[in-house]
């Protein structure tokens, strides 16, 4: 079996920017693309952080870019998500369904996807009303009622979006200060179509075919009440995609991979981007490790040859 230097997995921008690395190095990269190809930023609209774009990026084009500029340079691409990894000895193996590969080194990028809150009827109405993504869904909730439950960035983002549709957004956060940035808290609260529910803790969600409301529990006086709404938008934070990788690899307690400078406990194998980022989580700050395990992964197949 052919064995490659170097199988990226993930193609957020921690991926792809390991692929423009590692091709320019002449390493021929196999990348696992993933089912959600691009990650995280083709569900988002503008990226107005990521240096080099003045007037902001649409997510999908930046990532449509990424893509191309490791394509240039001679990345081979496979679509699917990795299904299994063989760790315990070099080659590594790495599975999409049947297709196995080999490869010296593998860069880890799998990113992180958006948690829920667990409540019992979420799931079933998850669709329904219940959504985790503005971006994807909020074109059906015109003139609707929308609550979003969350207080960081990506409620504040979410919230805002949603103003383009909604007749009203309402934010449900469990106290009462807000994780956000400043400058993302400031264009929440400015915003005149968006009100704060405070010490708010979500109690399930109401509906029986589709939503039509958020019952919550004051956090201070603990009474309980029903917020009429037609959609619940879940902005609460991620987990890491990192289920393939249990037992192969060190997770820390929240399932992130423990990784320094992206090297992991396995010799060989590197990690990049938000599957073990639990600080920063920006996509320039994903960019710059996938830049990092690509040097890295380069240095060790050097020393090795
Ligand atoms: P986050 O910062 O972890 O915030 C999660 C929010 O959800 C917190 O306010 C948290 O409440 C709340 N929460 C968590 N579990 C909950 C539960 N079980 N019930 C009720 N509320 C719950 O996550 P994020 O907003 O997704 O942001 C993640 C990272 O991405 C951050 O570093 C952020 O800066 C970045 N980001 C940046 C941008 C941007 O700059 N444009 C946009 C989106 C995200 P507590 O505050 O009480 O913990």
């Amino acid at each position: 079996m052919d064995v490659r230097n170097v199988i990226v997995i993930g193609t957020g921008p921690a991926g792809l920017t390991a692929a423009i690395y590692a091709a320019r190095a002449e390493l021929k990269p196999l990348v696992i693309e993933g089912l959600q190809a691009g990650g995280q930023l083709t569900i988002t609209t503008d990226v107005e952080n990521f240096p080099g774009f003045p007037e902001g990026i649409m997510g999908p084009e930046l990532m449509d870019n990424m893509r191309k500029q490791a394509e240039r340079f001679g990345t081979e691409f496979v679509s699917g998500d990795a299904s299994r990894v063989d760790f315990s000895k070099r080659p590594f193996k790495v599975w999409v369904g049947d297709a196995e590969y080999q490869a010296k080194t593998v860069i880890i990028s799998t990113g992180a996807k958006a948690r829920l809150l667990g409540l019992d009827n979420e799931l079933r109405l998850m669709g329904r009303g219940v959504s985790a993504c503005a971006t994807c869904d909020g074109f059906f909730y015109k003139d609707k009622e929308i609550v979003v439950v969350g207080g960081g960035d990506s409620a504040m983002e979410e919230a805002v979006f949603l103003t383009r549709f909604g007749k009203r957004v309402r934010v449900v956060h469990r106290r009462d200060e807000l994780r956000a940035s400043k400058i993302m808290q400031e264009r929440a609260l400015a915003n005149k179509k968006i009100e704060f529910v405070w010490n708010a803790a979500p109690v399930d969600v109401l509906g029986e075919e589709t939503v039509t409301g958020l019952r919550v529990r004051d956090t201070k006086t603990d009474e309980v009440s029903d917020i009429e709404c037609d959609g619940v938008f879940m902005a609460i934070g991620h987990t890491p995609n990192t289920q393939i990788f249990e037992g192969q690899i060190d997770l820390d307690g929240s399932g992130y991979i423990n990784a320094t400078n992206t090297k992991t406990n396995v010799e060989g194998v590197f990690a990049c981007g938000d599957v073990q980022d639990t600080v920063y989580k920006q996509a320039i700050t994903a960019a710059g490790s996938g830049c990092q395990a690509a040097l890295e992964a380069e240095k060790l197949l050097e020393e090795e040859e």
